[in-house]
This record gives structure tokens, sequence and C-alpha cells, in this order.
């Protein structure tokens, strides 16, 4: 492989890919409306439902996380109806931001950077008032907070013309999330993060009631049209052009994971958490997320300590990681440290105590 200085990623995405997920993108290309992509297309629709806990459809998108976002707004919620975004960091802020300038009109329950959004949140606002959807991130990836969305889903399961709209970009395959069991209805995620693939490419985990809503609204755009979507995967196929290298690498990604094995898969990432709070702790740093919602893919450390971040990111460049120095209002005040996608802790280790190598501890 070419080598381009390569850095060992420990920021919350892009994630490190292994090599060999690398090399699958360098497959001869083949065209997408050939049988040999439709067998692509079929053996990743398999894993990709195995990878949801889905039994409906997983649409797979030639764009970033964001792009799914859009459909998700403009396929559920409908001209006259409202959404509910729970905000509580950069991303679920944003989302209620695109819903809005797709034209939606959005309700907002916002909480400070670092707490959770409870199910009695939810309760409170659907008994006030009647939504379209419920717009959630499963884990904040700005502040570290992991929400809790088996109890919000039961909630908004009382409320039959509610859908329930799950962002997971980067919680998906490193905590617990069964989008049929706990009612999700689209499940969406990105390729980049916990997923350690390349970026490029995202999936979306999609209901029957989902398709419903969609034939209600009449302004779906064309690109992330959900109904168009469907009726092209039933034909093994996409719209436009797919992203076909990615979907080589998420092909040999999928049968990784699915042998490592979701259950497992989790328990790696919270024996990677409890490594992370460990040190972290023992150092006399704090722990930016509310207790009992400390995400298991990306920890944000707060600095208790005063260290300026961009020397400690600058002396770990020497020992070839690239790491985070903190998002948006709370960068130098808080740092992340990710340990999400493929990360083991052999590797994380090394990070730890190149850390405490900077620290002088
Ligand atoms: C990164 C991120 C996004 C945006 O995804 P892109 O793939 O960069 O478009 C959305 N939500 C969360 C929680 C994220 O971490």
């Amino acid at each position: 492989m070419t080598k381009n200085g390569h850095q060992r990623l420990v920021i919350p995405g892009p994630v490190e890919v292994r090599p060999e997920i690398l090399e699958a993108q360098t497959e001869w290309m083949i065209g997408h409306r050939s049988s040999v992509f439709a067998d692509l297309f079929a053996r990743l629709q398999t894993k990709l439902r195995q990878a949801f806990l889905t039994e409906s459809r997983v649409f797979v998108s030639g764009s970033s996380g964001t792009g799914l976002w859009e459909g998700a707004s403009r396929n559920c919620i409908r001209d006259d109806r409202k959404a509910l975004h729970l905000v509580g960091g950069a991303f679920s802020e944003r989302w209620a931001e695109i819903s809005q300038l797709n034209g939606k009109q959005v309700d907002v329950i916002e909480v400070e950077w670092g707490q959770a959004h409870t199910p009695e949140m939810v309760a409170d606002a659907l008994r006030q008032s009647a939504y379209d959807a419920v717009c959630v991130v499963h884990n904040e990836t700005s502040t570290g907070v992991t929400n809790p969305i088996q109890a919000i889903g039961e909630v908004v399961r009382q409320y039959e013309d509610t859908l329930l709209l799950v962002d997971t970009v980067s919680g998906f395959l490193g905590t617990e999330l069964r989008t049929d069991a706990w009612g999700i209805d689209v499940a969406l995620t990105s390729s980049q993060k916990a997923f350690a693939l390349p970026p490029g490419v995202a999936f979306a985990a999609v209901s029957d009631r989902v398709l419903e809503r969609a034939q209600q609204v009449k302004n779906r755009g064309y690109y992330f049209d959900f109904i168009e979507l469907d009726k092209s995967l039933q034909k093994n196929n996409t719209p436009s052009t797919p992203p076909v290298a990615l979907m080589f690498a998420a092909d040999k990604q999928l049968d990784d994971i699915l042998a490592e094995g979701l259950e497992n898969r989790w328990a790696r990432h919270h024996h990677l958490r409890d490594l992370t709070h460990q040190w972290a702790l023992s150092r006399d740093f704090g722990l930016f997320a509310q207790e009992g919602y400390r995400s298991n893919t990306v920890t944000t450390i707060e600095n208790t300590r005063g260290i300026d971040v961009n020397d400690m990111a600058k002396f770990m460049k020497g020992k070839q990681f690239e790491m985070d120095k903190g998002y948006g209002k709370i960068k130098g005040k808080t740092f992340r440290i990710a340990h999400m996608g493929d990360m083991q802790a052999s590797v994380l280790e090394e990070v730890l105590s190149g850390l405490d190598e900077f620290l002088g501890v």
C-alpha cells in the first residue's frame, strides 16, 4: 500500500480502517446494472439486516450520513405536521437545523451538552403535541453521551402516527441497538465512524411505516427519495450510480463484524470504554458525559488538569497517533478519545501510555 505518513486515527471519525478493508476496495470495477452487482447488493442486504437487527430493508446511499439525515427528515415529516428533535450536542443540533432547512416544522427538547435525554421528557412532549417524528441521536459524538433509545422507543411506540428516527452514526455496532425490537423506524449511519470503513457511503434501516408515510409527502426530492430507493432495492440495485468500491469494502467488513458477533463487538467496546475511564480518572481528569449515559465508542475527557490540547496532539503525532482536541464550544475544555470501530485494547493501551508520557506521570 502507498504510504502517506500513516497516522493512526484516534479521532472520532474518520477512524482507522484495517489494511484488508482498504485492499477490498481495489477489486476490478463492475457495472452497477450487471448481475455481479446485483449479487453484491443482495449479499450486503442480508448482512446489513443482521447488523441492524432488522427484517425490513437497509438502504445503501452514496453519501455521508448527513445525506440520510436530509432523507429521513424529507420522507418522514409531512408539510403540515411537526417533528420533535432531541438536541444535546453539535450533531443533534445540526440535524434539527437540516429539518428546518428542508421546510419542516420543528420543536426541540434541548438539554445541556453532556446530558442525556430521558423517556420522560419525550413522554411530556408527546402528551402536549402531535408529532410526525421524534429525531434522536443515539450516540452524540461531540459530547460522548449515549441516549436511552430503547426506553425512548417504548414511549414513542404508544403513538401510532409518530415515527422514531435514530442517528446511530457513531454508535452502530459499538453499542447495543436493536432496530426492530426497539421500534425504530429509521436507523441511519455513516461508514467512517463506528462501522470502521472509509468515508463516502451511508446506510439506513427503514421500516414499512416509513414508506407508508413517504407516500403522503409530496416533495421528497429525488436523490434521497425513499420510495425510489426501495423500488430499486427490490431489484438489488440503486437509482443512481452507487459507491461500488466502498460496497466491496463493506462486504468484507460485515463478514468480519458478523464473525466477531454483535454482542462480542459491543462487549469489546464496553471494555475499551472502561479502560479509558479508569485511565482518565486515575490521572485526575474528569468525564464530561453524565454518569449512566457514557458512550461505549467515544470518551469525552474533561480537561481538569488544564493541559494544552495542541501540545498534546503534537506530542502524540510523534507517536503516529492523530488525537482529537475537543469539539466546537467545548474544544480544549475537553478532548475526546475514540475507541470505536476495530480499535483493540493493545492499541488503546499504547495511546494511553503515550498520553502518560506527555503528562510526565
Ligand atoms: C459525524 C456524525 C454525523 C455526520 O455524518 P457525516 O457522515 O459526516 O455526514 C452525524 N451524526 C453523528 C452522531 C456524527 O457523529
